[in-house]
C-alpha cells in the first residue's frame, strides 16, 4: 500500500517538475514568422533553399534574406503582402525588415 501511495506522490511531483520547466523553458516564437508563413505559397517545396515555407519566413524575419524572388512559385501578390505586412510589423526597436521584391 505504501509502495503505491510513494510512487503515486513520485509521479504527481515529477509530473509537476516538468510542467514548472516546460513552463520556465518554453522560447517564445517571433509572431511575425508566422504572419509571414501565412502569406507565401505554402508549397513547402524548398525551391526556396531553405527546407519549407516556415524556414524562409524564419528567415525573412530575422532579415537573412534580401530577395522575395527566391521563392519561385511566389508572384506580386506574395512578395507585396509580405512587404505590406514587414512595413505594419517592425522590429522592437521601430526597425524595418527590408527585402527586395
Ligand atoms: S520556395 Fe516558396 S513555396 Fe517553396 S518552400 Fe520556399 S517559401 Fe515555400
Amino acid at each position: 500500500m505504501w509502495a503505491v501511495f510513494v510512487l503515486a506522490l513520485m509521479g504527481g511531483l515529477l509530473g509537476l517538475g516538468l510542467a514548472y520547466a516546460a513552463d520556465l523553458l518554453k522560447v517564445e516564437a517571433d509572431p511575425r514568422i508566422e504572419g509571414v508563413r501565412e502569406r507565401l505559397p505554402g508549397y513547402d517545396c524548398g525551391a526556396c533553399s531553405y527546407p519549407g515555407c516556415s524556414a524562409f519566413a524564419e528567415a525573412i524575419v530575422e532579415g537573412d534574406v534580401k530577395d522575395l524572388k527566391l521563392c519561385k512559385p511566389g508572384n506580386n501578390t506574395h512578395y507585396d503582402a509580405i512587404v505590406d505586412y514587414l512595413n505594419d510589423n517592425r522590429n522592437p526597436d521601430g526597425s524595418k525588415i527590408t527585402v527586395k521584391k
